[in-house]
C-alpha cells in the first residue's frame, strides 16, 4: 500500500514536501521552507508530522527554497538519509542552504545584540554546519534512468525546463505510476528549452 502525505504546498504555493511510504520505504519529494505570510513562516519551525528518521531518502525535483530551503532542519529530527537530484540541482541547493544558513546565523545574532526577539536566545532557523552536514548526503543522479531506491519502488528524474537541472519525478510503487511535477518551465524560454512531457501517471 501506499501513503502520501502533503506536508506543504496544499492551499499555499510555499513549502512543497510530499511524504511517499509504500512498504517500508518513506520518502520526501522535495523539502522546500514556507515564504510569504508569518502564519505561513511560522509552520517552518513546527516539526514534520511524519518519522523524519525513517525517511531514506529525499527527492529533490529543483533547487529553488521553497522545494529545498527546509532540508537542514530535518537533521534536528533524526534524519539520517540520503538527498537525491540531478547534479545541477544539487549544485545549486548547496549555494541556496549555505546563503540561507548565513542570512539565518546573522539574523539571529543580530537579534540577541539588539534585544528584539520574543525568543532568548533567538536561535538560527538553521546554522552553516547543519547546512553542510546536509550536502553531505547530496548524491547526483542522470536524467531519464530508471533508480532502484529498495523495497520494489523505483524513480526517474525527467527534464522540466523551469531553472537549470530541473525536473519533474516518477515514481513507481505499488503498481501504480506517481508523478510529481515540480515547477513547470514554459514553452519558448529563452535559455532553456521546452520541458518533456510525462507520458503516462495513474
Ligand atoms: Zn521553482
Amino acid at each position: 500500500m501506499v501513503t502520501i502525505t502533503f506536508l506543504g504546498a496544499a492551499q499555499t504555493v510555499t513549502g512543497s514536501k510530499y511524504h511517499l511510504s509504500c512498504n517500508d520505504l518513506d520518502l520526501l519529494i522535495d523539502c522546500g521552507m514556507f515564504q510569504g505570510l508569518k502564519a505561513l513562516r511560522e509552520l517552518n519551525w513546527e516539526p514534520l508530522p511524519v518519522d523524519v528518521s525513517s525517511i531514506k531518502y529525499v527527492l529533490l525535483t529543483h533547487g529553488h527554497l521553497d522545494h529545498t530551503g527546509y532540508l537542514p532542519r530535518l537533521l534536528k529530527q533524526g534524519f539520517k538519509g540520503k538527498i537525491l537530484g540531478t547534479a545541477p540541482t544539487l549544485a545549486i541547493t548547496a549555494i541556496i542552504l549555505r546563503d540561507s544558513a548565513k542570512i539565518h546565523e546573522e539574523e539571529a545574532e543580530k537579534a540577541n545584540k539588539e534585544g528584539y526577539s520574543k525568543h532568548h536566545p533567538a536561535l538560527p532557523f538553521y546554522t552553516i554546519h547543519e547546512a553542510e552536514d546536509i550536502i553531505s548526503r547530496f548524491n547526483s543522479i542522470p536524467l531519464d534512468e530508471w533508480q532502484n531506491l529498495g523495497s520494489d519502488v523505483e524513480a526517474k528524474f525527467s527534464y522540466n525546463g523551469h531553472i537549470l537541472g530541473a525536473t519533474f519525478i516518477t515514481i513507481k510503487a505499488g503498481g501504480k505510476d506517481f508523478l510529481f511535477s515540480g515547477d513547470i518551465g514554459r514553452p519558448d524560454d529563452l535559455l532553456l528549452r521546452n520541458p518533456e512531457k510525462p507520458r503516462w501517471a495513474d
